[in-house]
């Protein structure tokens, strides 16, 4: 069986210029299938969260050639990027980045409305959904900083999710949560990936969950040796 290409860098190239000139990413290259859980690991300041962000096609400015899901990335406007990344991509940070003052339920449907696909009511009914697969039933109508860290963490998820991205993209989603959440998030996310063949991509510094991807990408000095 032919397997699917979901993400292809193709030797990606990027420089910082401040304060000094700095060649970040050396020309990075690889492949993630559809449905793969990939572990992106690496030391300290090696340039996953600047891969990452080059991925996510949040930072346009590289050279080098980015597909996702059969749509080459690499030149396209912003207002199409926004949309792409609206449709296809779901994020999942260290940090939360919820709004505080809204809802549980009305951050998760955020995303969807602005992507306006849906009606409302399928879209509130996908988030209940989404809120009991994270076992957040009964949170939905609280203000989102009265919940615990975990839980909020998880609400970012449930909010990733909502209009169901072919990728998944995790920044050390699990940096700021205890063992059991961690277990939880990592649950989740094999299950996305093998029930729904959603592709995710996580940079982590936890060996456990790392050791239970599908497989393992490592970054060094601005260079993939996996
Ligand atoms: P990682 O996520 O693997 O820890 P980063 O991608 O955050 O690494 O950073 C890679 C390197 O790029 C580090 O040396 C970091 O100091 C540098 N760097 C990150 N962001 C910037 C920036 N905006 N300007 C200049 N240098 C940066
Ligand atoms: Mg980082």
């Amino acid at each position: 069986m032919q397997e699917e290409i979901m993400l292809k860098a193709d030797n990606i190239i990027k420089y910082f210029y401040e304060p000094d000139q700095f060649k970040v990413l050396k020309g990075v290259s690889f492949e993630v299938k559809k449905g793969e859980l990939l572990g992106l690991i690496g030391k300290s300041g090696s340039g996953k969260s600047t891969l990452l962000y080059v991925l996510s096609t949040m930072d346009t400015d590289y050279e080098g050639k980015l597909t996702i899901n059969n749509n080459l990335i690499t030149g396209k406007k912003q207002n199409q990027l926004a949309a792409f990344r609206n449709e296809h991509i779901g994020f999942v940070f260290q940090f939360h980045y919820l709004l505080p003052e809204f809802t549980v339920l009305e951050n998760i449907m955020l995303p969807a409305l602005k992507l306006n696909k849906r009606t409302k009511e399928e879209i509130e009914e996908k988030a209940y959904r989404n809120l009991a697969l994270l076992d957040l039933k009964g949170h939905a109508l609280k203000k989102a900083n009265k919940l615990s860290g975990g839980q909020q963490q998880r609400v970012a998820i449930a909010r990733a999710l909502i209009n169901d991205p072919a990728v998944i993209m995790g920044d050390e989603p699990t940096g700021n949560l205890d063992s059991k959440n961690t277990q939880v998030v990592f649950d989740i996310f094999r299950q996305l990936a093998k029930e729904q063949h959603q592709t995710i991509i996580t940079v982590t510094h936890d060996d456990d969950f790392a050791k239970n991807c599908d497989r393992i990408v490592e970054m060094k000095d601005g260079l993939v040796i996996e």
